[in-house]
């Protein structure tokens, strides 16, 4: 399985990082060692001083497809959650100032954690799904999917133009504003619909 995560979907999000807005969904990947086993904290990488949160929803891929229009994406993804896009900000940095790849900021051991995966047919509100973060027990990120630049299915549409998705891949869909630091001992609660789906410590 390969986890696909989108960057600049939320415009105050593109904003307060001073990145361009995007004419078509961006898209870099990370592989399946990113993937932290459920109630495993966070070991923080000694390789950053830097590390931010960046919450997102993350689509569950049901079905394996390439070229998908976007009229019929909603049949390839089945099931969502909320998860963390953990960053290395200052590799990230780096490696933007050179035109270098970004994969040592953002494809590293445990940088993906998530939830466990809710049915979409079960969402109170699908067509404006709710989700956020609070460390330390403070709301840091609050995002609404109506906010999102790019729809779900322009998402799906557009991947799978270059990558054929398959079944059990994973798509995290962009964080809205708020990104921040971490530290040791901080604790991380995400929440879908209001529900807390799961917490996390870093280490
Ligand atoms: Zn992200």
């Amino acid at each position: 399985m390969k986890i696909i995560c989108i960057g600049r979907n939320y415009l105050a999000h593109i904003k307060e990082l001073d990145n361009d807005l995007p004419k078509e969904p961006m898209f870099f990947m990370k592989p399946e060692t990113a993937l932290l086993p459920a109630g495993e904290p966070f070991p923080y990488p000694d390789f950053s001083k830097e590390v931010h949160y960046e919450t997102e929803l993350v689509l569950h891929i049901c079905k394996s497809g390439r070229n998908i229009a976007e009229s019929q994406a909603f049949e390839y993804y089945d099931a969502l959650t909320v998860g963390i896009d953990f960053t290395a900000r200052d590799l990230q940095s780096q490696c933007k100032a050179k035109g270098h790849p970004w994969e040592i900021a953002k494809a590293f051991d445990y940088s993906a954690p998530m939830g466990s995966f809710k049915k979409i047919s079960a969402l109170k509100n699908p067509s404006d799904i709710s989700f956020g973060m609070k460390l330390n027990g403070e709301w840091k990120q609050q995002g609404h999917s109506r906010d999102m630049i790019f729809s779900f299915d322009r998402i799906i549409s557009h991947v799978s133009c270059f990558v054929t998705l398959q079944e059990g891949d994973l798509v995290f869909t962009g964080t809205p504003q708020g990104v921040g630091e971490v530290h040791v001992g901080d604790v991380l609660e995400l929440f879908l619909e209001g529900e807390m789906v799961f917490g996390l410590e870093v280490v």
